[in-house]
């Protein structure tokens, strides 16, 4: 462009200067206007046409979207992580000199939308705030502006640390300082699809102080401070109803990791991403919108105080106790709409008369609920409505003021009740008043010209008519009326009298309309003081709603209580998986067992393809998961411990969902859990090492099962095809084998699901393929090679071996280095390493899985693992060569 730029287009730079980071829809008439890459990025996104403004070499990359569908545009780009900024005209085009002021109004961004179909109903959309401090460690807050909730945590660690945190509350966008350098914003961006924004200033905001009294930290203050910024300086408007910020201690919940979170399902299934078939998805029983969502966060955060869980649970006890009454609260409870959000649009301002009277419907049900609490006689459910305030006034002033069903818009009156102002029912009766003489006015001149057809009418363009067809003209007396318009059969007429009340009825219209467009806004303003009473009340009765819902889902599907033990004793019997057993045919699920104590630390479950060994790992933490949150679970009986964390991996050949199922996503995430796992955790590695070479694969699974058994301790759940591994039973004291069996019944293998103790029956690839009837001199052939395989090494016999070499080899106990591979490498070991491949011909592996025991593979890179493999790999390659 040079330098000929027009004022608007002068105008549109300033501005665009200013919101780099957003597309800026420009007001333009009837039309929200993108120019320059702004436009070329919208309209490939969008699919809408680029055209151009201005000739030759100044035309410039244009395109627009009309004013009043722009909501669907917003949606799809703000569903793509895009910001955008709302410029509007903020003068009268008619008053303007010269080009027409504007203003950016609001900026719309996917962590702070408030309407349309960007936000689910059940769900949270929570904007988070991330500060980096000097320490290292982070301040972490995060709102949900349609509800008002606000949080913040202190995280220590690494960046790791923050891509959990703002995976478990499903952040749409993250907000910034400059602290940040640019490689970590760029790993964030890596980790999670999520949308990233700046925002320099972090002191607490003047006239939000009381929303953080309960902050006793300054960095928590500072966090937070952050989100309120970006908050005020995006939304340009009041956010009064944003809740006193709530402090939370990460630890004062289970913890699992994005991986884990995925794996098991709870939210979205693994590869649709739907919620049907998540545990979440069997759980929701509950019938309101905001108890949908409380379910979502305490389904991501089961607890870890034993007291907390067990008062949900004495009310889950409760309530599955008092059918009626349960039934009875859930029928009040679908009367109740989405409380949390409509006071969200009170205070935003966005808030209609419907809305208000959705609020007035849901309001009236307070009363027969905290009814219903009461009846529990429970005290626990007693005080959980005890303090809380059932907001009547406000229900006589909604039921006073607004009718019943009121239209969406608050300009063309129709929303404020009879009785209400004095003022409008006077302008209502002269409106009253004049359309009963019009009703009138019809008889009379039917009576006095003897025409039955007469009509009066009205339209928009002529106002008020009388309408007489063709064929009775000639029956109204000459100078009776005014003809003011003809159609095709009829005419229509007028007369001063009926234009005086015309007139008057407009007038009063006019003015009614004004006036309760008043009324509302001053009624809005009233609810607008009930803001924290009614999110209290909100939130009271969304845990009331999941309480229920717990409760309404225990007893459909015959859960049963849990109890906690202080023994780190896990004692299911008769367990089932949630999800599985709703999705097979009734009655088809085989319930199993688990026991796992001191010496059952360990279980390694074999098993045919399919048997289900991973539906039983599986259901364990899923049990865990339930329990901790205080709902009961499917098993007959279940004692647990209170686990602190859940890990679950998956073998890469396992995971063809994630499409980056490689090995190495495989050992990152294995490492994870090696390194952050306790005693009190929950592990659950599901075909660890499929994703690489038998040998690679078995090695590193011995390798992980040894390091977690001697050093971790965390219960463990280890399946694997590698039935070499099930000689660690004799190895290592706390691991036992457990199987899933399978039988064969007329030429078929049943798998039977059920675990029992002991190694499974490792012939049974080959005798499938028997039943398949694969030719017999393959099977056959098959069988010797089987034999001769099993004749070698099994993983006992090489980490027995292996040992002896080690022991050889660094007699002073000094940890042996890697160099056994490298020039360097010990003569001793070397000899030692000769006489047994003479003795047993054991294969050239058995270096390899000394070296892999040596590696310290908390303390590797994935650079350095990589490097490894490919060394450990070439020189196996040299060795056969
Ligand atoms: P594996 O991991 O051993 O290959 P899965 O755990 O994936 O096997 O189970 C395979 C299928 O078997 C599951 O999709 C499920 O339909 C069925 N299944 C697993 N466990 C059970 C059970 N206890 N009762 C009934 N069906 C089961
Ligand atoms: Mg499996």
């Amino acid at each position: 462009m040079n330098g000929q730029q027009t004022p608007m287009m002068k105008q549109y730079l300033e501005i665009k200067a200013q919101h780099q980071d957003a597309f800026l829809f420009f007001r333009l008439g009837d039309f929200y206007e993108l120019f320059l890459d702004d436009a070329i990025k919208a309209a490939q996104e969008l699919e809408i046409t680029l055209t151009g403004r201005g000739q030759g070499e100044d035309r410039i990359p244009m395109c627009g979207v009309p004013y009043h569908s722009a909501e669907h545009y917003i949606a799809r780009l703000i569903e793509k992580g895009y910001k955008i900024a709302i410029c509007e005209q903020v003068e009268d085009p008619k008053q303007a000199k010269g080009v027409v002021k504007r203003e950016v109004v609001k900026m719309i961004t996917p962590g702070t939308v408030m309407e349309g179909n960007m936000i689910q109903e059940k769900e949270n959309n929570f904007l988070a705030a991330v500060t980096w401090f000097e320490d290292g460690s982070f301040g972490f807050a995060r709102a949900d502006l349609t509800t008002g909730e606000n949080m913040v945590t202190l995280l220590d660690g690494d960046i790791d640390e923050v891509v959990q945190e703002l995976s478990a509350c499903g952040a749409k966008e993250v907000v910034l300082g400059s602290e940040w350098q640019e490689q970590a914003v760029l790993s964030l961006k890596e980790a999670l699809p999520i949308t990233i924004s700046f925002e320099e200033a972090s002191t607490i905001p003047e006239g939000y102080e009381q929303l953080c009294e309960s902050l006793d930290q300054k960095k928590l203050s500072r966090a937070f401070g952050r989100l309120l910024h970006y908050l005020i300086r995006t939304q340009k408007r009041s956010l009064e109803h944003l809740q006193p910020v709530h402090y939370y201690a990460t630890n004062a919940y289970m913890k699992i990791d994005l991986h884990s979170k995925r794996n098991l399902e709870l939210v979205e299934t693994l590869r649709e991403k739907k919620k049907q078939g998540s545990l979440l998805w069997v759980l929701d029983q509950t019938v309101t919108a905001m108890g949908g969502r409380l379910l979502k966060q305490w389904v991501e955060r089961p607890l870890l105080s034993k007291m907390a869980i067990e008062e949900r649970q004495e009310m889950v006890q409760s309530l599955i106790e008092h059918y009626f009454e349960r039934e009875e609260l859930r029928d009040e409870l679908r009367h109740v709409y989405d409380l949390e959000r409509l006071v969200g649009k009170v205070a935003y301002g966005s808030v209609n008369a419907r809305e208000l009277v959705q609020l007035r419907k849901s309001l009236q049900r307070v009363p027969a609920i905290f009814a219903l609490v009461r009846k529990l006689e429970n005290d626990r459910a007693t005080s959980l409505i005890k303090e809380i305030d059932p907001c009547e006034e406000l229900v006589d002033l909604l039921e006073r003021s607004l009718l019943d069903e009121p239209p969406i818009s608050v300009k063309e009156g129709g929303m404020i009740n009879d009785g209400y102002s004095q003022e409008l029912d006077r302008y209502r009766d002269a409106s009253r008043n004049g359309k009963t003489w019009i009703a009138q006015l019809e008889r009379q001149e039917r009576e006095e010209t003897g025409i039955k057809s007469l009509k009066v009418g009205y339209n928009k363009v002529f106002g008020y008519y009388i309408e007489v067809t063709r064929s009775n003209l000639h029956l109204i007396p000459e100078g009776r009326y005014e003809r003011k318009q003809t159609l095709s059969n009829a005419e229509r007429f007028i007369t001063p009298e009926l234009k005086e009340k015309e007139a008057l009825i407009l007038e009063a219209e006019e003015k009614i309309e004004a006036l309760e467009y008043e009324l509302f806004l001053a009624l809005r303003e009233q609810v607008k003081a009930y803001t924290r009473p009614l999110q209290a009340l909100a939130a009271c009765i969304s845990t009331l709603d999941v309480l229920q819902g717990f409760a309404t889902v225990s007893e459909k599907n015959h859960y049963t209580q849990p109890i906690f033990s202080a023994s780190r004793t896990i004692r299911i019997i008769d367990g089932r998986h949630p999800v599985v057993e709703q999705v097979i045919p009734r009655g088809e699920y085989v319930a199993n067992d688990v026991n796992m104590h001191e010496g059952r630390e360990t279980l390694l479950i074999t098993g045919p393809n399919m048997a289900g060994k991973s539906t039983y790992m599986r259901q364990l933490a899923l049990l865990a998961v339930m329990a901790q949150i205080g709902c009961f679970v499917p098993a007959t009986e279940a004692e647990l411990p209170i686990f602190d964390q859940v890990f679950t991996r998956i073998g890469a050949a396992d995971d063809l969902a994630s499409g980056q199922s490689t090995f190495m996503v495989e050992m990152l995430e294995t490492k994870y859990a090696l390194a952050k796992a306790t005693q009190d955790s929950l592990i659950l590695l599901d075909e660890i090492g499929r994703g690489t070479s038998t040998y690679d694969g078995m090695a590193l699974a011995q390798a992980i099962i040894e390091y977690i058994h001697d050093e971790v301790r965390a219960k463990t759940l280890f399946s694997t095809h590698y039935h070499e591994l099930t000689a660690l039973e004799h190895e290592l004291t706390h691991l036992k084998n457990v199987h899933v069996s399978a039988v064969e019944e007329q030429g078929k293998v049943v798998f039977l699901h059920k675990v029992v103790d002991g190694q499974a029956d490792r012939s049974y690839g080959i005798y499938v393929a028997e039943l398949a009837n694969l030719p017999k001199q393959v099977t056959e052939r098959a069988e010797e090679i089987l034999a001769q395989l099993e004749g070698q090494a099994t993983a006992l016999t090489v980490r027995e071996e292996v040992k002896a070499v080690k022991d050889e080899a660094a007699p002073t106990n000094e940890p042996t280095q890697l160099s056994l591979f490298g020039e360097e490498m010990d003569h001793r070991t070397e000899n030692k390493k000769k006489e047994i491949r003479n003795k047993n011909e054991i294969q050239e592996e058995h270096p390899v899985l000394h070296a892999l025991k040596s590696i310290d593979v908390l303390n590797l890179t994935p650079l350095e693992a990589i490097n490894l493999l490919n060394e450990l790999q070439r020189s196996l390659r040299n060795e056969k060569g």
